[in-house]
């Protein structure tokens, strides 16, 4: 009987995996590529967006059934109220997961790290949270939960609002860092995803499972501001420590794999790709007067600020540890003000519009009125023209059009005075990479898999692979 080790890197795709392992000459990577079964970009879910996707592949339903689009609860941000997605917990989820559903057959599972499911709760085996998306890292986030102090003992503690926050240093530090200042970052991630690991190593020796996952989630946040695939090799040799402990990640999983027992799948929730153009979707919807604004923000501010930019960075080269500690303690706040969501909201006329998009995570726009659905829909395809997949839905949880880039492009939510509603990423700053549809699927085994392997043509199919493997429904 076989045996599945999952391994999940959010937000890696396929075609960065192997420019690291040939850059970096990774080689445990390099041979997993070489020797797997089947390597190839699937597709994620709609929206491609970590929570979505996440849920999707670990219960093998859409985004539809199980009504997990965005950290936000939609349907209150439609009015333009913030809250987080209720169903964004185990409470209506941990019923469908693959683990709930294995143990139920009386297999074992271990499950580390992965984003969203929390609290933990009963598994045949053990289950620990990872930081993205749960609340904190409390007895909850451990099951069964006399195991709490041992991997609080083991390092284990970081939560998703320290996290988020660290967010706001990834932006300032790749826009105005220094290379070993990023290379810090780069380090402190590194071992976060470390103990992590420790922790996942540590249950695995201990004990046998039938279904063991572990997930890495750093790689996605510094992408989103490191990833410049222009700049391909000096990109990986920034992310070298990350990309290095991954590879070892591999060794450790394909040392497993020699008899043949394991099956090794390697994944990602979605990709990130660099991106050169961003798409105002509120500017946009407000030049074809459907948004009414409460203000706008002119083209000449974002110049001004780009420039204050500049000026920051140029004092931040000097070296005086104390202005730039005073300077990065500022500017950090400011950021982390403007990061939030209300921003967006003041400056909508929620009231007197007729369409807006409030939360860019679930690249989706909100139609106040059924009747200009399909006006609205038109207007876009001829606008966006082949630069975005336009995708309408019915569901109140769900923005009523998603708009799903195609490679280079992204949205912002940002209202500038401006004509042309497509602009190059480098007015808006910061942003680098953005979500993209392609998810990585590697599956890896050491010759004996002899079973018809279903088709795996995006990550909900995953699911079902694994209960193939298994021999379980
Ligand atoms: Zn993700």
């Amino acid at each position: 009987m076989h045996r599945v080790i999952i391994l999940g890197i959010d937000g890696l795709s396929l075609s960065v995996l192997e420019k690291a392992s040939s850059i970096l000459k990774l080689n445990n990577i390099e041979e997993v590529l070489n020797k797997s079964i089947i390597k190839r970009s699937i597709n994620s879910v709609i929206p491609p967006s970590s929570a979505p996707a996440w849920v999707s592949m670990f219960t093998g339903l859409e985004p539809h059934q199980h009504k997990v689009y965005d950290f936000f609860d939609l349907k209150a941000l439609r009015e333009g109220i913030i809250r987080l997605n209720p169903y964004l917990s185990s409470k209506e989820l941990w019923q469908k997961t693959i683990w709930n559903r294995l143990s139920r057959q009386g297999k074992r599972v271990l499950v580390v790290g992965v984003p969203v499911f929390y609290p933990a709760r009963e598994v045949n085996g053990v289950y620990i949270c990872g930081e993205l998306l749960i609340p904190k890292f409390d007895r909850s986030a451990v099951y069964p939960r006399r195991y709490y102090i041992d991997v609080v003992s083991m390092g284990m503690k970081v939560m998703f609002k320290e996290m988020h926050d660290m967010l706001t240093r990834v932006l300032l530090i790749s826009s105005l860092g220094s290379q070993s200042d990023k290379e810090a970052l780069v380090h402190e991630f590194t071992n976060h995803e470390m103990t992590k690991f420790k922790v996942f190593k540590e249950f695995f020796e201990k004990s046998e499972y039938d279904l063991s996952i572990f997930v890495s989630t750093a790689y996605d946040y510094l992408a989103h501001y490191m990833l410049d695939e222009f700049k391909i090799k000096k990109t990986i040799n920034l992310l070298r420590e990350y990309l290095e402990f991954i590879d070892e990640v591999f060794n450790y999983m394909i040392s497993y794999t020699s008899d043949g027992k394991y099956v090794f799948i390697i994944t990602s929730d979605h990709g990130i790709h660099t991106i050169r153009k961003v798409f105002l979707v509120n500017t946009w919807l407000k030049n074809i007067g459907l948004l009414k604004p409460n203000k706008t923000i002119s083209y000449k501010y974002i110049l001004i600020k780009n420039l204050g930019m500049h000026v920051a960075r140029l004092i931040l080269r000097l070296p005086i540890r104390i202005i730039r500690n005073e300077i990065y303690t500022r500017i950090e706040k400011k950021v982390r003000d403007a990061m939030k969501l209300r921003g967006v909201i003041e400056d909508i006329n929620i009231y007197s519009s007729k369409a807006y998009a409030l939360s860019y995570s679930s690249f989706g726009i909100f139609v106040k009125e059924n009747e200009i659905n399909d006006y609205l829909e038109l207007m876009l395809k001829k606008f966006l023209n082949e630069k975005f997949k336009i995708i309408t839905s019915n569901d109140p949880q769900a923005p009523d059009i998603f708009l799903i880039p195609y490679e280079g492009y992204t949205v912002s939510t940002k209202l500038l005075n401006l004509r042309n509603a497509i602009v190059n990423r480098k007015l808006l700053g910061t942003k680098i990479a953005d979500h993209t549809m392609d998810s990585t699927f590697i599956l890896y085994n050491n010759g004996s898999l002899s079973l018809e392997i279903p088709e795996v043509k995006s990550i909900i199919d995953i699911a079902n692979l694994v209960y193939r493997i298994l021999r379980c429904s």
